[in-house]
């Protein structure tokens, strides 16, 4: 064991200290707290599969309590001028860098996403904060729409309390990245995370009361999707529902927040292709194709897990993508050599390896890894894999696997690859990789995905919009489009002159 990765164990013991202390409870109301009924759930670290601690089921009780805080704490925190929304939120933003390690560090025993990964996320998710504070206080600004003898205006004003329910993959990012633009917007945020990563979310409560958020204005409760999630969805005090993960949840959540019109935004699933053409640059193209698929142990909504290639190269293209995933280090999440940590969960686990099984049944040759990877510790480690003598229509091609796992396919000629690429329930990202411009143009029209990255990995530029088509999502986040979401547009229509009022029961009038 290296010096550096000794002492990051040693780190991360003395934070996880307080967790293992006691169970895990809410965060209501600006305060800690244990919870309804005392049940609870275990929360293991998928490195070792060692107990982290226990984390408090909230039931309905709960979460009304959390709904009634956001509520109380809505007319306050929405009349608050932006400017001062603003420079709250960027203390937020300090205060998560000065708590970056512990984050870090905690975020990694917790998931078993490798450290590596989860500084940058760490780093990012202060990033999020700092991006939607210079924007609070241009947030309700409108638009200017004179008409004849009318002078229309448009303002945006906060759309209420919001529930956000998060899942286990960069937990600590993405819960930023929703409750940073609501939170800018004026809304009051009541936080569901995901039942398998509950460690970060009560760091960032924390966090944010340290920062001098007001009381109420988030609040964090733990628990099970089928349970305080759906609470969450169904309570009569949310106006809307900002949802990450599977599609299947998605859907429910949808029926869940028919009865009281819940506004919803959904960032679902992906089976995401890159697409590698004869003439593009195969380095750069070999690197992003590895990077985008086993980075973040594959457990990312945006990883390209359908590789499609040129007929011409593809023997070759493909055979040293197999060389690459062979060679990628899997290790502990908190050794710095490690590039694939663990899957985060027993289940998870089953389910990833499953599609080994799958595949073979399904007759595609498993050219990398395709089983479990052996280390000193008892945790979910698996080896990179890649399919070959794949065909779109396996089960391996079409379904989430959410793992280091790779499908690759040939294809003919341009059209073929759309065909392949568009064929798929999914629509969130697609990956091009050719040095023929017009073609990248043509492909970005027609290609259904909410999000093209031409000759380049996934590099995120904060105002740009990001979400998916078909079973990958509704709606849009970043820049203004998660203002759009958390707002609602009103327009003020104001008469300048005497225009004509027809009256009606009026004597001698036509
Ligand atoms: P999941 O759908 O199982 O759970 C996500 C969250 O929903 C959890 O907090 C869970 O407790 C909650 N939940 C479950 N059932 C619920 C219900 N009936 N009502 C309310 N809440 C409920 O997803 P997961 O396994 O945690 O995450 C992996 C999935 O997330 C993958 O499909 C991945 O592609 C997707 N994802 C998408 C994006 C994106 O931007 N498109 C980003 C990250 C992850």
């Amino acid at each position: 064991m290296s010096t550096a990765f000794e002492d990051n164990i040693n780190r991360a013991r003395s934070y996880l200290e307080r967790f293992a202390a006691g169970t895990l409870g809410h965060f209501i109301g600006g305060k800690a707290c244990a919870g309804d009924t005392g049940e609870t759930f275990p929360n293991h670290c998928p490195a070792d599969g060692s107990l982290i601690n226990r984390v408090a089921a909230g039931n309905e009780a709960d979460i009304d309590a959390a709904c009634a805080a956001a509520r109380e704490a809505f007319a306050g925190w929405a009349a608050v001028p932006g400017e001062q929304r603003g420079a709250l939120l960027h203390g937020i933003a300090d205060v998560i860098e000065a708590r970056a390690d512990e984050i870090a560090l905690v975020e990694s025993m917790d998931t078993g996403q490798a450290l590596r990964f989860t500084a940058g996320a760490a780093v990012r998710a202060a990033t999020n904060f700092r991006f939607f504070a210079d924007r609070a206080p241009d947030a309700r600004r409108g638009r200017s729409l004179p008409a004849g003898e009318h002078d229309n205006y448009t303002m945006r004003q906060p759309i209420g309390p919001v529930g956000v329910i998060t899942p286990w993959n960069t937990p600590f990012m993405l819960a930023t990245w929703k409750i940073a633009p609501a939170l800018a917007a004026g809304c009051t945020v009541v936080h569901k995370p995901a039942e398998w990563s509950p460690l970060t979310a009560q760091l960032l409560a924390e966090i944010c009361a340290e920062a001098g958020l007001p009381p109420g204005v988030l609040n964090t409760v733990q628990g099970i999707g089928e349970q305080a999630g759906k609470a969450l969805t169904e309570h009569d005090a949310i106006r809307a529902i900002a949802f990450v993960g599977e599609s299947t949840t998605g859907a429910r959540i949808m029926a869940q927040g028919a009865p009281t019109l819940k506004r919803v935004h959904f960032e679902l699933g992906g089976k995401n292709p890159v697409v590698v053409f004869d003439d593009a640059n195969l380095e750069r193209a070999l690197d992003a194709v590895v990077f985008m698929i086993y980075s973040l142990n594959g457990e990312r909504c945006t990883s390209s897990s359908r590789l499609l290639v040129q007929q011409s190269i593809h023997d070759e293209f493909v055979e040293r993508v197999a060389e690459r995933a062979r060679a990628i280090r899997v290790g502990h999440p908190l050794d710095p050599d490690t590039e694939v940590g663990p899957l985060i969960h027993a289940e998870h686990l089953a389910k990833v390896t499953g599609y080994f099984e799958i595949a073979r049944a399904e007759g595609a040759t498993i050219a990398a890894g395709g089983e479990r990877a052996d280390l000193p510790w008892p945790g979910h480690f698996v080896k990179p894999t890649l399919f070959t003598g794949a065909s779109n229509d396996m089960r391996i091609a079409r379904e989430e696997i959410f793992g280091p796992v790779l499908t690759a396919m040939p294809f003919a000629d341009e059209d073929d690859a759309l065909a392949q690429a568009n064929d798929t329930p999914y629509g969130l990202a697609a990956y091009l990789w050719t040095a023929d411009s017009a073609r990248a143009d043509r492909l970005s029209r027609d290609l259904e995905v909410g999000m093209v990255w031409v000759n380049s990995q996934n590099v995120r530029h904060l105002p740009t919009p990001f979400g998916g088509m078909k079973a990958s999502g509704i709606g849009r986040d970043g820049g203004d489009y998660s203002f759009d979401f958390y707002m609602e547009t009103k327009n003020v229509s104001v008469a300048i002159g005497e225009h004509r009022i027809p009256q009606l029961g009026a004597v001698g009038a036509d």
